[in-house]
């Protein structure tokens, strides 16, 4: 059991695949924010998020959250990822696949999570789904969210939302075969930028950015109150599917 740990922990994968994500991630915002357009939108999301913050209940919530994020994705990036990456060589579309097939399985078991689980009925049966939707209330208290209410989360639902994620990764490498680390270093970035990017405050007239107003637009649909639908947040596909697209 230890020695078969051992020969699938590939600790310079996992290595590789947190440097990838961390300067991906910087390198992306810095192109993207050499447009004048997504400056305009930055400075106004810095702006609201601004006021937000000089709220009390919204930097300790954060910090709670950030907390919680930071050892849950310790634990992806340094235990669970190396078991399932590796450098073997592959060629693009088959990376590309591999990326696309853990985002839309993630995304599956997102959408079940949160329309089943946190927007459980407040008269369901269960203590516990009673309790998540009120911690899953404690996010959905942006009624128009900007940029910061990505992360005005609670650590609960923190936890939660990254361990679909980082257990869709682990379960599939281990079921199919591992993944190249281009792979889930693309599924990681995707992930984690559509999740904060859906909350910006993203509308611009210019109808060459309709697409990345119509992602934000959703999200914000999804806010109004907690009786909407839009559960999935990459693709939305599934909402489509079970008829829960508003
Ligand atoms: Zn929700
Ligand atoms: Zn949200």
């Amino acid at each position: 059991m230890i020695s078969s740990f051992l020969t699938a922990y590939d600790w310079k994968a996992g290595l590789v695949l947190l440097v990838l994500v961390v300067a991906l991630g910087k390198l992306g915002r810095w192109l993207v924010f050499r447009v004048p357009t997504f400056r305009q939108v930055r400075d106004l999301n810095l702006a609201e998020d601004k006021l937000r913050l000089a709220r009390e209940k919204y930097p300790a919530m954060i910090k709670r959250s950030v907390r919680v994020g930071v050892w849950t994705n310790l634990l992806y990036f340094f235990v669970m990822a190396p078991l399932v990456v590796s450098f073997e060589p592959r060629p693009v579309w088959q990376i590309l696949l591999q990326a696309v097939l853990i985002l839309m399985v993630y995304d599956f078991l997102y959408y079940l999570t949160h329309r089943f689980v946190l927007h459980a009925s407040p008269e369901s049966p269960l203590a516990l789904l009673r309790y998540l939707r009120r911690v899953h209330a404690v996010h959905h208290q942006a009624r128009d969210p900007s940029h910061i209410d990505s992360f005005y989360v609670h650590p609960v639902e923190t936890f939660m939302g990254q361990a679909v994620f980082h257990w869709t990764v682990l379960g599939l490498g281990l079921a199919l075969g591992d993944f190249h680390v281009a792979s889930v270093a693309i599924a990681s970035l995707t992930y984690i930028q559509l999740n904060t990017f859906n909350h910006v405050k993203f509308e611009v007239a210019d109808p060459k950015y309709r697409v990345l107003n119509w992602i934000s637009f959703k999200h914000h649909v999804h806010h109004i109150d907690m009786q909407k639908g839009n559960y999935a947040t990459i693709t939305l596909l599934y909402d489509r599917m079970f008829g829960t697209l508003d």
